[in-house]
This record gives C-alpha cells, structure tokens and sequence, in this order.
C-alpha cells in the first residue's frame, strides 16, 4: 500500500517535473531531487527502477548536431577526434572587450551594492573549512574533523560538494574584490586539504562522493548530476588559480581533469559517443564552459577535445539552426551550456558559437524574461511568450539561471559593446540579485524569485534558506554574484590607445593600469523624489608622464536625451542619444571632474505574451530599478488611456520618513502594538521588520495645521493628527462613535472622525501618549488589550487605572520605513504602495499589475 502510495507520488511528482527531452532522458528540477532524497526509499527505488531505455530518435537529434560536430560524432571513435582537433589551428577572435581585474576595483561603502557584497563577505568567514571538506575527507577515507552542513550538503545528499565548489570561486571573488586576509586564510586552507584527499585517492579524482557515481552515470541510470558538482570544484579551484592566483589549484585540477578524461575516453571506446552523449541527459553544469577555459590557460588539446565532448549538441543544435524551441527544457541545465559554447566562439573562434550565443540571448529575452531580466518556472522555460501563465505559479525566476543569463549577456556584451546587453546586465543584477538576499541577514537567500499577485519571497516550496542547512544551487550561485559586484563595471579595450568602457553606474573607485588613472565613480543614490542619474568622475593620475585614454559612458536606453546634462570641468558636454555611449579622448588630471545627470523616468512595460487578453498585464520601472507594489493579491489600476505615467504614479516625499510610528502597550509577557487587520484595529505583537504585520502595525502621522514641527509624538502634545496605514495612501483611521471599533476608510468618507488630539498618556509615564478624539471631547482609543473587546473609542470616566493603561501607548520611530525609491499608484480599489523589488523582505507584493486603460 505505501509502496503504490509513494509510485503514485512519484509519477505525478515527475510529470510535473519532466521538462523536454534534450535525447533519451527525463530532465527534472532540483526540487524534486530534492524531495526524493528526503523522502522514504520506497521511492527511491522506484526511481532508480524507472525506465531509461533509449528511444530510437537519435536522428532527430544528430539533424541537428552543429555542423562541425556533426561529422566527429559519426566517428564513434575518440582517438579520430583527437586527432582531428589537433589539426585545427583555432583563429583567435580579435576586438573582445576585457573584463579589468576585481583586485584593481572597489566598491564605495555606502551603496546598495556594497552592502550586499558586505553581507556575504560575513556570510564566506561564518562558514567553516572542516565542515565544508567533511564529506570530500569521509570520500578520501581520511579523518573527518567537525561535523557536516546539512540541506544539499548533508552526506547523504548525492549533489554533496557543489557548494564548496562555489565557496572556492567565492571567496576568490571575494577577496579579490576585497584582500579580506581571514578569507585568505581561509581558502588557502580549503585549496591545501582538498590537494591532501586527492592524494590519497591517488587516482585525481576529487569529490564529495565516491566514484561509483560516475559508474551510474556512464551507465545511464539514476543519479543526481555527478558532472554538475565537479564542474563547480574544478571551476572553483580554477578561479583559485586564476583569480587568486594558487598554483597548488591549478594541479589540482589537471590531475582532476586526466582522471575525467580517461572516464570519458573509456566509455566511447568501449561503447560509443552516442553512449557518452545520452549521459549528457543528466545535468552535468558549464563542465565545457570550464574546459574551453582550462584549454585557454594549458594549450592541451585533449582538454579543448573534453571540452567539445560536454557541449551538448542536442542542445546547441536547437540553436544552431535557431529553433525557437527551448520551451520545456530545464533552465539552468541548459544556460550554461550556451555559456560554455560562448566560451568555444572566444577560444576557438569558430563563428557558429556566436550566432548560438546570439540567438540564445535573443530567444530568451522576446519569450521567456519577466520584467526584473529573470527567466524560468518551476525551474523550466515555457511556452514563447505566454509569461502570464507563470504568473500563476510561485516558483518563478530560479535565482541560479540569473546568474548564469548574466554571463551570457557579459560574453555578448564584450563582443559587440552593444548597449542592449549592458542594459540587461544592469536589469537582471539590479532585480534579480539584489532581491535574493533577506536584508543584511549573512547566509539567508532565496531559490525562487515569485513574478505573480501577491507573492512573497518568503513563500514558494523553499522560501528563505538558513545559513547552515540549505546550500541550495542557487546559494552556491549567490556566494559567487555577491562576490563579484565590482564586476562589469568597467570593461577595457586593448590597443594603442588606452579605452575604457563604463557600462553600470555603481560608487567605485578603480585603479587603471594600463591607462595610468585612478578613476573614482560617485553615484548619489536614487530617490523617487529626484527623478535623476547623479554621478561624478573623478580622477587621479598614477604617473606624471600621463597618457591620453578615451572613456565610454553608457547612456542606458531608459534615460531621455531631454534634461539630460554632462559637464566636464564646468564645459557643457554634447550627449548622444540614450543606446549609446558618451566618448571623450583627453589627458586626465588631477583637478578634472566629470559630471553626468541622467533623467531617470517611470515606464509601464508588458508581460511578454502575445495573446491580447493580457495585454494590460504591465510591470512598472523607474530606470533600472523594477518597482513592486506592498498587496496581498489585489492588481487592479486604471491608468487614464494615453496619458503619461506620471498621472496616476507619485513619488512619496523624503520627508515621510519622519513621520512613522507605530503605537504599542507592554504587558507582563510581551509587547503589543495598534495594528490593522483587513479594515479594522487590533493590538498584535510586535512584528518583525520586513513582514506584512511591520507594514499594518506602522502608521504614517498627519498634522492637521503642518505649522509647528514634531520628531517624537510626546513633541505633538496638544496638536491634531490623522494616521494613515503605511502602505495604504489616501487611507484614514477613523472612529465609528463611542464603543464602536476603529475603522479604516478613504479620505473622503473620513471627515472629522479621523482627527485625533495628542494628549499626555493617562498612565502618568513622561513616554506615553493619549489619543482624543477631535469630534467626541473625553473619548479615546482604547486598546482592550487586558480588558478584552478590541480596539474602540471609549470615554473616560472616574481614574480607572486599566482603562489609563489601555489608553497610553508609547509611539516609537516606524518598524517600515520607505525605501529612499517609492512611489504610490493610484488603483481601483485601493493605491498601492511602490517600492524597488530588491527592498522587499516577507513582505506581499505583486511585480505586475493589471492596468486598464
Ligand atoms: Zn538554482
């Protein structure tokens, strides 16, 4: 019974999880991965029973192979390949943008950027190297100091050891971005002790997990994506190497590689590459991508052959022949795939490479990005333009594939310095990874970003993972984004002339090498109040001889040309229209500033789906920045037909900020404060910050007179205020008549029943407050907390000493604050609140909303 149970779970579990066959085999999430190693091993072992037996539809898949792939994959033969590929002598593409060196760039304290990168820089120094190697030592048969981490690294998880793969390229991106010496310590440690397992195998295989793994693999049956966890080590070790610059990884790696590449050789010998390439159905990560790197660094010819072996031309082919077919195929099974044939374009330059990396990048962005650049459902590509329909799932935008689109449009970029990569680039790190961090909480991010009505990141089938006991694919993909926030900032071009291309406006200082400069970037933080761009150059020279360089400034395609100003040492400057980039070719001085003020303008942008009953589905954006608005469901917004964006959007003024407070009464066991509940008032718990209930528990207070200034409420003794629920504009707190429950309702029906007076709190204490109503002299809010029955206007009679208690409330500074970017829309039923989706916490939101003309 359990067991015809759990095949039932299993089956609906992989239908809903089975994407598109790349060749023979199911693809399936990580989540369900997941959910059948914890679950009980009746199911296990009806998964490891499932059929796999090939289809016969190897020549749908070899029409397709990439045209030069084509013919090797006939031969069946490694040794004919080899031999074949050391003819080749690969051109070298010329004109490549170069990525300049996190160790010469700094981010400026201060910046959202700077924060986030901070947090993870606390997040790589909690973790601890013995507990990250337990796993690769109990593989080694070594001594196993401390204990393991759990969730995906938990011995018993087959995916054990991705995540330290992602810690070494981490913390090389780390501390290259910052020289962070305990970091240091750190990974020299990890490096050194993983070189000590390696040698007692003695074999260069490395990993978490016995080889027996790979056995599985090779032999098609279930496991979960051995190639994918040691394309993470062998790619952190490499980052090690390059980055960090350990050549105690770089042997590491070698050793590795031989180790992988007589496994691969042998199975084409005694099998088939038709065999080699039906494993490839299981996830096997960028394993090409870092190949075609390896290759690039060692100039061995069998690595650039490996390399070939992992690209997946199944995949690649699609694209090759520019299939708009990627709908069912597994996100991040794919993505970096495509990365790693951009790689091939860059190593080899074959240009086929380009137009896949090309075509991808096009393909993916007209059909399958939400508004914040992100892709995927349920870990999934769906159906060309139909982005609605994911709407109705939560498991929207796996952070994981965020990371790896922005490789690809990093790549493209380099190539063509086309501003529309940048543009995306800037998009998908400004909303889709500045939002998968909880705060400035080390160690607690997301897997899925939620696109849908009143959504929260708090809840989709994983939520916020915790510091020891997730170590998701899209944790080890964060550790590495928020290492490297310094990245593709700046971009050099070589040649005679030294030239910088500046493609994101992030407060940093960068040391220019090649063109003798510091350059220092200051950006006045965005606000919904200043509608502009404000960033400063300024610059100085490292030598006095002093060379003439040429700098290109990105003007995004979100900006305007009107109103839009640059200034060089108080010269007016001519700029070229948005899309494009602001040149100057000069020697630069100490004294010169350079100055740049960019319109920043609202836009409503369409859900990407092309059936017109979603035409009205629209994200808003303030330049990069996409806004969600606080709802738990409610979309509704009438914007007048053809009028301007601003009609119906205003940006919250920087003074109401000091003007939040929430209400709250101590008991002997906790506190409680005023909070609304639907329409009405109930005394809650003190909330945490970042949820709904700090939302309804904050009130925004309105001076009736605006003479007079108050910061704290005990200030505004004697004045009349109103109070607005926070994240509810043009709503009032009002009373119904005596002993009737406080109510909430729009301003125009509010009238004098929403005015209170402030008056000293009636239990005698120097820091309460009592609330009067204007309309009904001698009444008060009345919090019912001891006496019972709720939140109501009662009169005061005689000194009833539970009534003064339940009538004095301290007011304390607000427990949300506005983000410095927010605005309110007007809606149909009620406004909404408009805030950047990286500032969203627990909080209900909604990225798109229904905007009826
Ligand atoms: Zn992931």
């Amino acid at each position: 019974m359990m067991a015809f149970l759990f095949a039932f779970v299993a089956i609906v579990l992989w239908d809903c999880a089975a994407g598109k066959e790349c060749t023979n085999n199911h693809a399936q999430s990580h989540a369900l991965r997941y959910q059948l190693l914890t679950s009980m091993n009746e199911t296990w072992s009806i998964m490891s029973h499932y059929d796999l037996k090939p289809k016969d539809d190897n020549h749908v898949w070899a029409d397709l192979l990439p045209r030069k792939l084509l013919k090797e994959e006939e031969q069946h033969d490694s040794d004919m390949m080899f031999r074949k590929i050391r003819k080749l002598k690969p051109p070298q593409p010329q004109g490549f943008l170069k990525q300049v060196s996190l160790h010469d760039v700094r981010l400026h304290e201060g910046s959202i950027h700077a924060q986030a990168q901070h947090t993870n820089l606390e997040y790589l120094l909690m973790l601890d190297v013995d507990r990250l190697l337990w796993s690769f030592r109990k593989t080694a048969g070594l001594p196993t100091p401390g204990t393991p981490y759990g969730g995906w690294e938990d011995p018993k998880m087959e995916l054990r050891g991705h995540f330290v793969g992602h810690y070494l390229s981490a913390s090389a991106l780390m501390w290259a971005s910052t020289h962070n010496d305990t970091l240091k310590k750190k990974m020299s440690a990890l490096v050194a002790d993983l070189s000590v397992c390696q040698e007692k195998i003695g074999t260069g295989y490395l990993s978490a997990f016995p080889s027996e793994f790979f056995d599985r693999f090779e032999a098609t049956k279930y496991v979960w994506a051995p190639y994918y966890t040691i394309h993470k080590i062998l790619d952190g070790l490499l980052d090690q190497h390059s980055i960090a610059g350990n050549p105690q990884a770089l042997k590491i790696v070698t050793w590795m590689v031989d180790y992988f590449y007589n496994r691969v050789h042998n199975v084409i010998t005694k099998f088939s590459v038709s065999r080699h390439y039906q494993s490839l159905n299981e996830e096997t990560g960028g394993m090409n991508d870092f190949l075609y790197k390896l290759y690039s660094i060692t100039g061995d010819q069998r690595h650039l052959l490996l390399a070939h072996l992992f690209d997946k031309p199944c995949f690649l082919g699609l694209l090759a022949v520019k299939a708009n077919d990627i709908a069912d195929f597994h996100a991040n099974t794919h993505i970096p795939v495509v990365v790693g044939s951009q790689v091939r374009y860059e190593v080899t330059g074959d240009p086929l490479y380009k137009e896949i990396g090309t075509f991808f990048m096009d393909l993916v962005n007209s059909s399958h990005t939400y508004a914040t650049g992100g892709t995927s459902v349920n870990e999934f590509w769906g159906d060309p333009k139909r982005m609605a329909d994911a709407l109705k799932s939560t498991e929207n935008q796996e952070s994981c594939t965020t990371y790896n689109m922005l490789k690809v449009s990093r790549h493209l970029f380099t190539w063509t310095k086309k501003e529309s990569y940048a543009d995306y680039y800037e998009r998908a790190l400004t909303n889709g990874i500045l939002s998968i961090q909880r705060g400035t909480e080390p160690g607690v991010m997301i897997y899925m970003l939620p696109q849908g009505r009143g959504v929260s990141k708090a809840k989709t089938s994983f939520g916020w993972g915790t510091k020891f006991d997730s170590f998701w694919c899209c944790y080890g993909t964060g550790i590495e984004s928020f290492s490297k926030l310094g990245d593709s900032i700046y971009f050099e071009e070589e040649g005679e002339n030294p030239t910088l291309y500046i493609i994101q406006y992030i407060s940093s200082s960068f040391n220019w090498k090649s063109g003798q400069i510091i350059l220092n970037q200051t950006v006045v933080p965005a606000a919904s109040w200043d509608p502009f761009l404000r960033v400063s150059f300024t610059f100085s020279p490292t030598k006095n001889t002093g060379t003439s360089s040429t700098l290109n400034f990105r003007l995004p395609t979100w900006t305007y040309k009107d109103g839009a100003k640059g200034l060089l040492n108080n010269e007016t400057l001519s700029l070229p229209t948005p899309g494009n980039f602001l040149s100057i070719t000069r020697k630069w001085n100490a004294g010169d500033k350079l100055s740049l003020q960019l319109p920043i303008t609202l836009r409503t942008e369409a859900i990407k789906d092309d059936r017109s009953k979603y035409a009205s589905i629209q994200a808003i954006l303030y330049g990069p920045y996409l806004l969600a608005g606080h709802t738990t469901g409610d979309w509704d917004i009438k914007g007048a037909p053809n009028a301007s964006v601003a009609n119906w959007i205003t940006p919250i003024p920087a003074t109401y900020n000091s003007r939040l407070f929430y209400f709250s009464q101590d008991s002997t066991k906790s506190t409680s404060c005023l909070t609304k509940l639907n329409q009405s008032l109930a005394m809650k718990k003190l909330p945490e910050p970042g949820t709904d209930l700090a939302l309804h528990a904050t009130f925004r207070v309105i001076q009736v007179k605006s003479s007079g200034k108050f910061t704290t409420l005990t200030d505004a003794i004697g004045k009349s205020v109103m109070f607005e629920p926070f994240g509810h504009a043009g709503m009032r707190v009002i009373h119904q008549g005596i002993q009737h429950p406080l109510t909430i309702v729009g301003t125009s029906s509010s009238g004098s029943s929403s005015v209170f007076v402030v008056v000293p709190g009636f239990d005698g204490r120097n820091e309460t407050i009592s609330l009067e109503s204007k309309s009904h002299n001698g009444c008060f809010v009345h919090s019912g907390l001891h006496s019972g029955g709720g939140v109501k206007l009662i009169c005061k009679t005689g000194s009833d000493a539970i009534f003064n208690q339940e009538a004095s409330f301290i007011a304390k500074r607000g427990i949300s604050k506005y983000n410095p970017i927010s605005f309110m829309a007007k809606g149909i039923n009620r406004n909404f609140l408009l805030e950047p989706l990286f500032a969203f916490r627990d909080e209900s939101y909604s990225v798109y909303f229904n905007i009826k003309g």
